[in-house]
């Protein structure tokens, strides 16, 4: 408490003397890095665009730093990922409090969330997946709400932004559409992540995600097990990490199951691409 009363008077004094770097551009703050995408894509020139968690940060243990804290002081817009990432528990309610002028976009309004599965059965009473913005299609409804509230805030550019957000979901139609091309005729449908963030993905294309990790928790040498002969009766060659997590236990894994690991990004800000990058790595480990 102490710490965060002392970032608020840095972040006051900070705010009256130091000179904007980017003048005329509205602030714009994403928690995670594939929602800055979408402010960039449809706020176009005029908005400058930070992210909360940085690039290899873990969004279920992340703290943001004081700097952020100071640079929210000027932002007009926080665009948040509203689905329990554990970042956003922890901290939301105090990062409104530094600026109350700021407006609050919830990219997930009109998402319909999924349970987390446990062992392959979603348990009623738990929390949802929160990775959901890694489908096309969960990715157009984002791109409305970021449209509606750059809309609301900033008026004077709304064709633009109308405009620019019709583009961006053209796009995501299309890229919907890549994808269950390039996964269509695909026998084997199972995959193995480590961190369980393509549930949405499996969700939407018809494939099926096994997951190491049970949400951020070590694995128990019997959970491993388990895991192991999943693979191994699945025939499973490939265990996908993500870059904001330890590879030590899923290359115990691969080696148990005589493959490899290979890296896909939940949360990449090159969102249109890293799905068709992902796309492949799944495409292949599945052949
Ligand atoms: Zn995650």
């Amino acid at each position: 408490m102490k710490f965060f009363l002392s970032v608020l008077i840095l972040a006051f004094l900070l705010n009256g003397c130091s000179p904007e770097t980017e003048t005329g551009k509205l602030q714009v703050v994403a928690s995670i890095a594939p929602l800055a995408y979408f402010a960039e894509r449809i706020g176009g020139t005029h908005v400058a665009v930070s992210v909360m968690v940085p690039p290899g940060g873990n969004p279920h243990s992340y703290e943001p730093s004081p700097r952020q804290m100071v640079r929210l002081g000027k932002a007009i817009l926080f665009i948040k990922a509203g689905s329990g990432v554990e970042f956003e528990l922890d901290w939301m309610r105090r990062l409104l409090s530094l600026n109350h002028a700021m407006r609050l976009c919830n990219a997930v309004e009109g998402i319909r969330l999924l349970p987390i599965k446990h062992d392959g059965e979603a348990h009623q009473d738990e929390r949802y997946d929160p990775h959901y913005w890694l489908t096309p299609a969960n990715g157009i409804i984002i791109a409305k709400n970021v449209k509606r509230v750059l809309i609301s805030a900033d008026p004077d550019h709304r064709e633009e932004y109308a405009a620019n957000g019709a583009a961006l979901e053209a796009e995501l139609q299309l890229l919907d559409q890549e994808i269950h091309r390039k996964l269509a005729g695909l026998k084997n449908r199972r995959f193995l992540v480590f961190h369980p963030a393509w549930g949405y993905y499996a969700n939407n294309f018809g494939l099926e995600q096994i997951a190491v990790e049970d949400e951020g928790k070590t694995l128990t040498p019997r959970q491993m097990q388990r895991v192991i002969e999943k693979a191994k009766a699945s025939r499973i060659g490939v265990v996908f990490v993500s870059p904001q997590f330890s590879t030590a236990q899923a290359e115990t894994i691969a080696l148990e199951i005589g493959g490899r690991i290979c890296s896909v990004d939940p949360l990449s800000p090159d969102y249109q691409n890293n799905l068709r990058r992902a796309t492949s790595a799944f495409i292949e480990s599945m052949r």
